[in-house]
């Protein structure tokens, strides 16, 4: 299998004013279009393991990966399953969680707003280029707020992504420059909670 570029689930403007245009345009069709190709170039001589799912690549410390290109997936097969994470976490409009996802957080995080505070603080202080993260940790069955830097995946550490903030400057320095914190902010107003909750079911479900 050759790994592709998948489409958004919305138009490059969609996201205004949170993301503009361009930096969608960039993001997505430069990006995350190098971290597919340079995936396949590192899988062009493992023709075994080429068709598998990149999530099957990154699961267990990449265990079946060869050597030679365990850095090359950990940083593009990273890199092109956090972004495809990061488009489906996002939404043109204004979502709440369900009544059922919102009682979950508080009863893990003591209130929404603490949720939301802990994830944004994951945001802002990830020194340098990473992600903020909400995962369900399948050994433990409970929900965990982090950061991980460069294209690290939870993946990797049996733990299941729900939602995730991109803080590498590419993200939002057009719009935002140095001012992370209020990109973090504004985030907020675009969170696909439906996703989300789906993505929690599901792994929920299996694990
Ligand atoms: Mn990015």
């Amino acid at each position: 299998m050759v790994h592709i570029l998948p489409q958004l689930p919305y138009k490059y403007d969609a996201l205004k004013p949170f993301l503009d245009t361009q930096t969608m345009q960039l993001h997505h069709g430069k990006h995350h279009q190098t971290y597919v190709d340079k995936l396949n170039e590192a899988l062009k001589k493992y023709p075994l393991i080429a068709d598998k799912k990149v999530e099957e690549l990154l699961e267990n410390n990449l265990a079946i990966v060869p050597e030679e290109i365990k850095t090359a997936i950990k940083n593009h097969g990273g890199g092109h399953v956090n972004h495809t994470i990061f488009w489906e976490s996002l939404s043109p409009s204004k979502q709440d969680p369900s009544e059922t996802f919102k009682a979950l957080l508080e009863k893990e995080f003591l209130s929404f707003e603490k949720f939301k505070e802990m994830f944004s603080n994951a945001a802002i202080t990830q020194f340098g280029s990473g992600w903020a993260w909400l995962v369900y940790n399948k050994k433990t069955k409970m929900l965990e707020v982090f950061n991980m830097p460069n294209q690290n995946s939870p993946i990797s550490e049996g733990k299941l992504p729900l939602l995730t903030l991109d803080v590498w400057e590419h993200a939002y320095y057009l719009k935002y420059q140095n001012r992370r914190a209020e990109y973090v902010q504004a985030f907020w107003n675009n969170v696909n909670w439906q996703k989300v909750e789906e993505r929690y079911n599901s792994a929920h479900k299996v694990h």
